[in-house]
């Protein structure tokens, strides 16, 4: 089939380029030159496990194209994916200027039969305004070309992108069309081989399916995190009451881990989006304004911990002090520091006047956008624990996991950690001659 992809993103170029894998001719398509003239060069804007790879394989066998013409790329494609970003507006609703310009451009070039695909996270309704821009559009030209909108949200998960578009656990389609469903059928057919489960579905479940998902894991976390902070003040171990709900098979072990609050290009805003579309129906979403107000406060439970042992007392408590970070990307196995909880901890380790270096394998490059020089970085993970304080975990990448503890201990000043993402068992640190302080472990807050 002849797709287009608008929108280069993360989520545009791993689905423009998991299409053109499976035999399908791609454009994909971006405003951003430069993001596009490194495509063609085999320059990859984000870091995505595989996504190299696949794309300069699909660019090179000619199945994979890449352009700012949006104008030309609509003319020759049926399928056309709407894949910029939805940011949050001044009052936490979704932006969809970028959805509705792509969608204008769309309307004012269009020439026969063109299906449009939300793949973008949009609020419910934005699939009518998409077709009212275009309708739009048409009518100042005169002209009365048939066109059909789809939502088809996506459930990617950054880190695991390429495994979670081939083989997803589930692909929704809303449409109030047949046809175009079992065109979209079709396209999806050869992901389908892990589960069949291709869900059609009129186009506000759809769109609405994408945010109540988003919405349910989020919850999870802040309330994993409210019952690992409580542990904490119990002196119960989080993760042993883990294991003991997580065996009921009506809750399950999935996203029940205590941390340092959720991050990212996707859950703040969209919990954010829900809370602002249930606002404008006039009803509360009390329980979302909750999650969200956990999982700001839980950002700062690390550093709370780090004061109350390092600190002292003072607005400057941490003068004089150097935290060693182990992690900067919003999770693991990105590059991706949108809404990092990294980014608030260490804003407010500076604020207190210590002294911050750190290491992540991927998100260097993007903190120094953020902190510039205001902390110093290293490729070594080792490297920055000489002569720091202690050592804070922040993101999980698989290299924390079994570290060389011996050496970490001739390294920092004092053998301190503490772990925002509970990686190591407290009993066996412990023998290893740490004073360690994860989330909701060893009734220490
Ligand atoms: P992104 O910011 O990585 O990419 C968006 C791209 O769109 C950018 O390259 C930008 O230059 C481009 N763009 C903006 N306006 C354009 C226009 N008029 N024409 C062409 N290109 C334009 O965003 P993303 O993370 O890929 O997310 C895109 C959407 O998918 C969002 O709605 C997001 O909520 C949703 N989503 C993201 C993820 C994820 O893991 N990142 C997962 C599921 C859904």
């Amino acid at each position: 089939m002849k797709i287009c992809i608008i929108g280069t993103g993360y989520v545009g170029l791993v689905a423009g380029t998991c299409f053109a894998e499976s035999g399908n001719d791609v454009i994909c398509v971006d405003v951003d030159e430069a993001k596009i003239e490194g495509l063609k060069q085999g320059v990859i804007p984000i870091y995505e496990p595989g996504l190299k790879e696949l794309v300069i394989r699909n660019f090179a066998e000619g199945r994979l194209s890449f352009t700012t013409d949006l104008a030309a790329a609509v003319k020759v494609s049926l399928i056309n994916f709407i894949a910029v970003g939805t940011p949050p507006g001044e009052d936490g609703s979704a932006d969809l200027q970028y959805v509705l310009d792509v969608a204008r451009v769309i309307g004012r070039n269009m020439e026969g039969f063109k299906i449009l695909v939300d793949k973008s996270t949009v609020p419910v309704g934005t699939a009518d305004k998409v077709r009212g821009v275009v309708r739009e559009e048409l009518q100042k030209r005169g002209r009365d070309i048939e066109f059909d909108v789809v939502s088809n949200p996506e459930f990617m998960k950054e880190g695991a992108a390429i495994d979670d578009f081939m083989k997803p656990d589930r692909v929704v389609i809303g449409t109030d069309n047949v046809r175009t469903g079992e065109i979209m059928k079709e396209l999806y057919s050869p992901f389908m081989r892990k589960t069949n489960r291709l869900i059609i579905m009129d186009i506000r479940s759809a769109e609405m399916t994408k945010y109540a998902a988003n919405a349910m894991l989020a919850t999870k976390i802040s309330f994993m995190n409210q019952i690992a902070n409580l542990c904490d003040r119990m002196g119960a171990d989080v993760s042993a009451v883990r294991e003991g709900i997580g065996s009921d098979s009506r809750i399950g072990y999935d996203f029940l881990f205590p941390g340092v609050g959720y991050g990212g290009s996707c859950f703040p805003k969209d919990v954010k989006a829900l809370v602002k579309t249930a606002e404008e129906n006039d009803y509360d979403f009390m329980l979302l304004k909750a999650v969200e107000e956990v999982n700001e406060l839980q950002k700062l439970v690390l550093t709370d911990k780090i004061i109350r042992c390092l600190g002292d007392g003072s607005t400057e408590s941490l003068k004089g002090r150097t935290i060693a970070i182990w992690g900067l990307s919003f999770k693991p196995r990105t590059d991706d520091m949108r809404e990092a909880p990294s980014v608030v901890i260490i804003s407010r380790l500076l604020e207190l006047g210590a002294k911050v270096c750190a290491h992540d394998p991927e998100a260097i490059k993007e903190a120094r956008k953020i902190f510039g020089d205001r902390i110093t970085y290293s490729n070594n993970q080792y490297e920055i624990l000489k002569g720091a304080d202690a050592l804070a975990i922040v993101t999980e990448w698989n290299e924390y996991r079994t570290p060389d503890f011996e050496r970490i201990k001739t390294l920092l000043k004092r053998p301190l950690i503490f772990d925002g993402r509970n990686l190591y068992e407290p009993s066996r640190i412990k023998e290893a001659g740490f004073e360690y302080l994860p989330i909701g472990r060893n009734g220490k807050h």
